[in-house]
């Protein structure tokens, strides 16, 4: 696979990683990350047909990947998928807990199937895959745990009861497990990205069917406006800022660091009391 950019040729070699949503967004950009220092990546989520072209452009680029058909919600198929990768490729080095659901919705009108969804996908998820590498990695000596987590937890963020609440539950876990495992050699952090223009986001700026839309309007421009008004370093993060940060954590840089959160956002969020937006 060709040259990172930062990182040295075959840094990640010989380790092998679980990326769950690892194939989609800001999880695709951490698994082709991590594929192109090395390491195996096994994408680990819902869709099929998702995982197939995720495997297929990694391995096209001379990376090392596999899937994992796996909703994060169900537990004992989250556990029969660590003892599938470890029964397979030996071991686990890394987990990355990226998979999550959300959606905008007034926290009157949340319905109990909506807040379970959410809290179970990024919550639950997260604690299921964990506790799931737990006994390979300990068995082995070590391993990393990276979970992603989020900034709108730090004020309040309207409209996203659900996913605040989960995030800070995965940020709490974070911060527990990274002390309670240490004495395994099990590094647990956390990453913190601000916005990132994944399909999720470019639909939030997409007016709905049926709205009014100036002639001048368009999605690209709106996003731009956006991220000049809100993010100090003026621009939107790529899934690719996200991946170097987890292949940092992954690599021997990262073997002093355990229980950090690491916010990845140009400055979004301190800005945003300023800004109001
Ligand atoms: P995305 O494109 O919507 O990806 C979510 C991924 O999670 C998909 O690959 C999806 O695949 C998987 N997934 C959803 N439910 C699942 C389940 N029950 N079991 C297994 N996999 C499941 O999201 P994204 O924007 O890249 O976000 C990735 C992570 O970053 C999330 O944790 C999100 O909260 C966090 N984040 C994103 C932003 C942002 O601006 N984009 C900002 C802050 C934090 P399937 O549907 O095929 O299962």
């Amino acid at each position: 696979m060709s040259s990172h950019p930062v990182f040295r040729d075959g840094l990640l070699d010989g380790q092998v990683g679980i990326v769950t949503g690892g194939a989609t967004g800001i999880g695709l950009g951490i698994s082709t990350t991590l594929a192109q220092l090395g390491m195996h990546v096994v994408l680990a989520s819902r869709k099929p047909e998702n995982l197939q072209s995720a495997v297929e452009n990694i391995v096209a680029a001379g990376g090392k990947a596999t899937a994992v058909a796996v909703d994060v919600r169900d537990q004992t198929r989250v556990q029969a998928m660590a003892r599938q990768v470890h029964d397979e490729l030996g071991r686990i080095d890394l987990l990355v807990n990226n998979a999550a659901g959300n959606f905008y919705k007034k926290s009157e009108e949340l319905s109990e199937n909506a807040w379970k969804s959410v809290i179970e996908i990024d919550l639950y998820g997260t604690f299921f895959c964990t506790q799931a590498v737990f006994p390979y990695m300990k068995a082995q000596g070590g391993g990393r745990v990276v979970s992603t987590s989020m900034t709108l937890h730090y004020r309040g963020w309207p409209l996203m009861a659900h996913a605040t609440a989960a995030k800070a539950g995965v940020d709490a876990l974070t911060r527990t497990l990274a002390v309670e495992w240490a004495e395994h050699g099990i590094r647990i952090n956390a990453i913190a990205p601000g916005p990132i223009p994944t399909e999720g986001v470019r639909k939030a700026f997409t007016p709905p069917p049926g709205a009014p839309v100036p002639d001048f309007f368009s999605v690209d421009k709106a996003m731009d406006v956006f991220a000049k008004a809100t993010i100090p370093l003026k621009r939107w993060g790529t899934p690719e800022d996200i991946g170097q940060m987890v292949a940092y954590l992954a690599s021997p840089a990262g073997d002093w660091i355990t229980g950090a959160i690491f916010v990845i956002d140009g400055g979004e969020w301190l800005a945003k009391s300023k800004t109001g937006m």
